[in-house]
């Protein structure tokens, strides 16, 4: 049997649901094919939405257009905005939300799009033709026979490939537990000639609630007023819970300490790299020797189940040790597991095989976006989803690659970091790897994105009146703190760090007629206390935007330039960059390297702009 589409997405995670929805709203006829279509959008890991930097990466995918933050704002149970002691730049929100609903929200979402067509199945082979001296991808095949062409292969195969899980001595084939994994697809793109490496990631256990004894754990409430993250979100309007929290004890240290030769990470069975950052319980102890307990919280999974997720206790320790480390918890003591944690090793390709557009620079019409490509987190995978749909689709349509800057967002970073950098360990995202972190903020993330999202057609008109709505409300904000009767005098008020809007909700009211939208105030708050900061990053963006095009001649020297080191010259040496943005981006040039760079080529060759 064969199929015709313009798309076909593989995989019906996180970035392949952000895929389809953005290619089939762009008009494009779209085949979604997953292993389980009752399992799309699955949380395979914690039952939450969003978190330090992540929070801003949700906010960007609204703000463009794609689903991710609409289907947590309706299936949030805890919401709670991060880092709000600190300035508003790093403001983060997470959500906690109902992992069953998620998915089934969004596969009613999937299934309400005309263009989107779920098929399910596991493809084994890619379609392809020749042209131009090169192989294009022209569709894939199905392991049950069925075959399908399309313009564009979007391929988002998360852990699936050649995963293989790890639960102490015991090791199996699996995409994640309990569903196979896949293997022959992941043999198919390494004859394409793709690199490829290892990588490892973990869960914890998930406990059956009715055993714990809460009334040991502190109790943790989300926000009273939780932040949404969509942009077009008024309230969350759907009831709140409460989450746990417990501490690991020295009976813990005590069982891990005894029990280390039977980790599959210490014992070598584990070959794949794990997220430094996101280190499992066995971890924590050997890294951390002088910690005397861990915190570990204790999130339901769901608002109409009994499973509950142990946040912090990530572990791949045979299951007899798992009970025992439980047992060792205060609250946890007859905790019983209805799913053991376990750890999982799969194939990534090494990003640098892409462009910035996320299509395979070796295979035109192959798009790759989520784990596949080294990352780890659901948001990481969306946002890479939503802009391989949105090149996938530019060029079926002939129009040019939609890639944001590193000063445009945190999606730009995140896609830049991965095809210039590649991924040697699994990549999340932080705040701290943005360079204009103020004017990265989630309050301004539409106005960074959605005329972007707008451009390429993926804004529909109620986000983009909203958008402009917010516009004309802060325009007139600010009009009214520059001037007007007693704008000066509020202006100089609002600068001090203490000061709100929403302290002076009359003034407010004043000058907006209409309700006051979402963030509207946020933002103006956060313009007017650090303009000179956001001026003094505009400056640096347009200089270094200046610079990056500065053309480097041929055969340049690198050796000759006094104060590069020797490490970096030859790094240069070797790269043999053209100008100078394309040598800030190779690994292990600093941004020192680039301005002692920068200042030599004006000064000793007096170089103009490209
Ligand atoms: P996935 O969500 O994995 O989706 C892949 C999809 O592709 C699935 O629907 C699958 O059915 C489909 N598929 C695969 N192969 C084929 C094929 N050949 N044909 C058709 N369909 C196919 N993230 C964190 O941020 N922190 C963590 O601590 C963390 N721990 C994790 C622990 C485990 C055990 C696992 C499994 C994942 C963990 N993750 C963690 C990762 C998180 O789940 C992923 O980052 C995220 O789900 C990736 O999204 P994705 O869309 O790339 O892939």
């Amino acid at each position: 049997m064969h199929y015709k589409y313009d798309v076909v997405v593989v995989g019906g995670g996180h970035a392949g649901c952000e895929a389809a929805r953005a290619t089939a709203r762009l008009g494009l006829k779209t085949a979604l094919v997953t292993m389980n279509a009752d399992l799309i959008a699955q949380m395979s890991c914690n039952p939450a939405i969003g978190g330090i930097a992540k929070g801003h990466l949700v906010r960007e995918i609204d703000a463009l257009g794609g689903a991710m933050g609409e289907i947590a704002d309706a299936t949030g149970i805890q919401f709670r905005l991060l880092n709000t002691s600190r300035g508003p730049a790093v403001w983060s929100p997470r959500a906690q939300c109902d992992k069953k609903q998620y998915r089934l929200r969004m596969k009613e979402m999937l299934e309400r799009e005309p263009n989107v067509y779920l098929k399910q199945g596991e493809v084994a082979g890619l379609l392809m033709a020749q042209g131009e001296g090169r192989g294009r991808a022209t569709g894939v095949a199905l392991r049950d026979g069925r075959t399908i062409s399309a313009g564009a292969v979007v391929v988002t195969t998360g852990t699936f490939l050649n995963g293989k899980a790890h639960i102490g001595e015991e090791r199996y084939s699996c995409g994640r537990s309990g569903e196979a994994a896949s293997q022959v697809f992941s043999q198919v793109l390494r004859d394409a000639g793709l690199r490829w490496t290892r990588l490892k990631t973990g869960t914890p256990p998930r406990l059956d609630g009715r055993t714990i004894n809460w009334d040991a754990c502190e109790p943790q409430v989300g926000d009273a007023e939780p932040t949404p993250f969509s942009f077009l979100t008024g309230r969350i309007e759907r009831e709140q819970i409460r989450c746990f929290l417990t501490y690991t004890s020295d009976a813990t240290r005590g069982v891990i300490q005894a029990s280390l030769g039977r980790s599959p990470l210490y014992s070598g069975q584990i070959e794949g790299v794990g997220p430094r950052y996101c280190p499992s319980i066995e971890d924590k102890f050997v890294k951390f020797p002088d910690k005397a307990r861990h915190q570990l919280f204790l999130e339901p999974e769901g608002v109409d189940t009994n499973e509950v997720y142990v946040n912090g206790m990530s572990t791949s320790m045979p299951i007899d040790v798992q009970a025992a480390m439980l047992g060792s918890v205060g609250g946890l003591e007859n905790a019983e597991m209805i799913r053991p944690g376990y750890a999982i090793e799969y194939d990534a390709v090494d990003p640098r095989e892409l462009a910035g557009t996320l299509e395979v620079k070796k295979i035109p019409g192959l798009y790759l976006a989520g784990q596949i490509n080294g990352t780890s987190g659901y948001e990481e995978a969306a946002c890479q989803g939503l802009m391989a749909g949105l090149n996938a689709a530019a060029a079926l349509r002939g129009e040019g690659p939609v890639i944001l800057g590193r000063q445009e967002g945190y999606i730009g970073i995140l896609i830049d970091d991965l095809v210039t950098k590649g991924a040697d360990e699994p990549y999340r995202m932080f705040t701290s790897r943005a360079e204009y972190r103020l004017s990265l903020r989630i309050d301004n993330a539409d106005e960074r994105l959605t005329p972007v999202g707008r451009r390429a057609g993926l804004v529909n008109d109620e986000r983009w009146d909203a958008f402009l709505r917010k516009g004309v409300q802060k325009a007139a904000l600010f009009a009214a703190l520059e001037g007007g009767r007693d704008g000066g005098k509020q202006g100089a008020w609002l600068k001090r760090p203490e000061s709100k809007l929403a302290d002076i909700p009359e003034w407010v009211g004043g000058v907006l007629e209409d309700a006051i939208l979402p963030g509207v105030l946020t933002t103006v708050e956060t313009e007017v206390k650090y303009a000179g900061y956001i001026a003094q990053q505009g400056r640096q963006v347009a200089k270094i935007a200046q610079s990056s095009e500065r053309r480097i001649p041929a055969g340049f020297v690198f050796a000759e330039i006094p104060g590069l080191s020797r490490e970096v010259s030859e790094k240069l040496k070797l790269v043999q960059p053209e100008t100078l943005g394309q040598a800030a981006r190779i690994p292990g040039v600093t941004p020192a390297a680039i301005s002692i760079l920068d200042v030599y080529l004006r000064v000793q060759h007096g170089l103009q702009h490209a």
